[in-house]
């Protein structure tokens, strides 16, 4: 008899196992795919270049819970990723900065200068409610429609006006010269490998882990107490309300017979090209070798569920399926499929930590 059965081998499935089977909980793990880690599963390629299966995955938190918790399985390897922008047939830095405007426009402004050169050129909304407006407001329609629209709609497939403003306001602009992608107080790679961390976090006597397993193989053979379930919320009921929308990308891999290809971690293309991104996975993982590989990004409507799409008719779609889900309290949903929320890893995280003091806590109270 398991105290827990849990679904999905993720960040949300792994943290849940490894802090539950450190109070004595007895727990079996399944995923339907032949590894662990979930999304953020890498592995080394056959000329042994450590890549990531599912897209390039970058750490980055601002929270020292989170960040020490992970530190418990793994050494980190300092990083800070750098994108650029081809634009205009030069390459730029993004998130837009003092020096993406200077180069783009042939100036030589300073940080004030450019806070009223993008105030000239904003277009100013109220409220704030798409992914159109958050740009817009900041930087006009020229930069917005260089770096925003086309890429977003590569990406998911809808004009930034039929997002959240969620979306596009994770890529900030700055009037200094940071172009650092992400501003967080902790930016690592685990050391040696996101795998090699998840192996440290599910590696106790009483977690067992099946792969290849869809859960729904086993549900009603292997007995057990609490479910806790991290894949779409949709499919675990069988989409009575309907399916709930996620966007999937096609990775393609190349590697090539040279050192290095470009000359950061990660290439934006938004107007050019029907993949958003490049990445060069040397640059993340620090590795040295004669070869290197990249990755093209090319979204897709069909294939694994990667993105929730954040806007008002999927919300409500999704708010349909959390009513039904505490009808079901022997059962939690969490992580990005089980939540349907657009989640970093530090903030799937932070959620199953969070959740396990939930459950914790009922344990407790129950007892008393
Ligand atoms: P997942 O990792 O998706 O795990 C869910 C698991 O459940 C899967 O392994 C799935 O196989 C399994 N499962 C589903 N249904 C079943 C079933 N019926 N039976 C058995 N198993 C099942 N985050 C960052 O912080 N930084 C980044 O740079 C970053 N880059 C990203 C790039 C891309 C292209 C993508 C798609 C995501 C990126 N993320 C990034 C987000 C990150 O991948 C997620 O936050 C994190 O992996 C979510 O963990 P999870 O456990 O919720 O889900
Ligand atoms: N985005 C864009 N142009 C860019 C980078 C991002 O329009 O050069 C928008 C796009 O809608 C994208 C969103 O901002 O989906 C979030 O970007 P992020 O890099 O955070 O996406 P992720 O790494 O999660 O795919």
């Amino acid at each position: 008899m398991y105290d827990f059965l849990i679904v999905g081998c993720g960040f949300a499935g792994a943290v849940l196992a490894e802090r539950l089977a450190a109070e004595g909980k007895k727990i079996l793990i399944v995923d339907k795919r032949d590894h662990i880690a979930g999304n953020a599963y890498d592995f080394y390629n056959e000329e042994g270049i450590l890549i990531h299966k599912y897209g390039p995955h970058i750490f980055h938190t601002n929270s020292e819970d989170v960040f020490k918790y992970l530190g418990k399985f793994t050494d980190w390897r300092p990083y800070e990723h750098r994108v650029l922008g081809s634009v205009d047939g030069q390459l730029v830095p993004i998130p837009i900065n003092l020096t993406t405007i200077n180069e783009l426009y042939g100036k030589n402004l300073t940080s004030d200068e450019v806070t009223d050169f993008l105030a000239s050129k904003a277009e100013k909304r109220s409220p704030i409610l798409t992914s159109e407006d958050v740009v817009l407001n900041v930087v006009g329609k020229e930069l917005y429609e260089k770096f925003f629209k086309g890429y977003t709609k590569k990406q998911w497939d809808l004009d930034p006006s039929e997002l959240d403003a969620s979306v596009t306001a994770r890529v900030p602009t700055r009037t200094n010269k940071d172009d650092r992608y992400f501003t967080d107080t902790f930016q690592a790679m685990p050391k040696n490998g996101y795998t090699e961390m998840f192996k440290k976090m599910l590696s106790h006597k009483n977690i067992s882990i099946m792969l290849q397993t869809d859960y729904r193989d086993i549900v009603d053979v292997i007995p057990f107490k609490t479910l806790i379930y991290t894949g779409p919320i949709d499919s675990y009921f069988d989409y009575c309300y309907g399916k709930l929308p996620y966007r999937s990308i096609d990775f393609r891999f190349e590697t090539l017979n040279q050192e290095n290809y470009q000359s950061t971690g990660t290439v934006n293309y938004p107007t050019s090209n029907l993949y958003t991104r490049i990445t060069e996975f040397k640059f993340l993982t620090g590795q040295k070798n004669e070869k290197t590989t990249i990755v093209y990004e090319y979204p897709t409507a069909e294939g694994d569920p990667y993105y929730p799409i954040p806007r008002k008719q999927n919300q409500e779609i999704y708010n349909q399926y959390k009513k039904l889900s505490e009808d079901h309290p022997n059962v939690y949903f969490t992580g990005r499929l089980g939540t349907y929320k657009y989640y970093n890893m530090d903030q799937v995280v932070a959620q199953s930590l969070a959740l396990f003091r939930k459950i914790k806590s009922r344990e407790e109270d129950v007892r008393e």
